[in-house]
């Protein structure tokens, strides 16, 4: 498996648990409550203990710390479920476009790509004595694309090791 291969694996299961997350919420649109919380009402949105979420974006942090009409705002205009599930759907069109990059193939097999299949790629292949890389340059631009993707969503080397 390739580092982008587990990158992938990776985004995917993130977008996965935030689509689950995103659906399971309460569609907005959402608005900021517009005042300062009482102690009493310190939620977080993904606290199902609450569960009454309905109406009122709760967008401060557990423990007061980030009780601020700037948290309510932030909350109810990115945190809506119905905007998550859109950038996700969105995301993953991106994925998908990403991944459909064609290698380079050429009527002279001799500049068709290493990596390049007939059945994904078309064209005549290259005679590679079994050498399959990317020589190209698809697979280092698909790579540091979904990269980019999966560095918004949260991956760092971390997850990849
Ligand atoms: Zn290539």
């Amino acid at each position: 498996m390739t580092d982008t291969d587990r990158m992938l694996v990776w985004l995917r299961e993130a977008m996965d648990a935030a689509q689950r997350d995103a659906e399971a919420a309460t569609p907005g649109p959402w608005e900021p409550k517009g005042e300062d919380p009482g102690d009493d009402e310190v939620y977080t949105v993904h606290d199902g203990e609450h569960g009454d979420l309905v109406g009122d974006v709760v967008a401060y942090v557990r423990g007061g710390a980030g009780r601020t009409l700037a948290n309510q705002y932030l909350m109810a205009n990115h945190a809506d479920p119905v905007a998550v599930l859109r950038r996700i759907a969105a995301d993953r069109k991106f994925l998908d476009d990403l991944l459909a990059e064609k290698h380079h193939v050429c009527d002279d097999n001799w500049y068709t790509c290493f990596a390049a299949t007939q059945e994904r790629d078309g064209g005549t292949y290259a005679d590679t004595d079994g050498d399959t890389r990317c020589n190209c340059g698809r697979d280092t631009r698909v790579a540091r694309r979904v990269g980019l993707i999966a560095e918004g969503w949260g991956w760092t080397e971390d997850h990849g090791a």
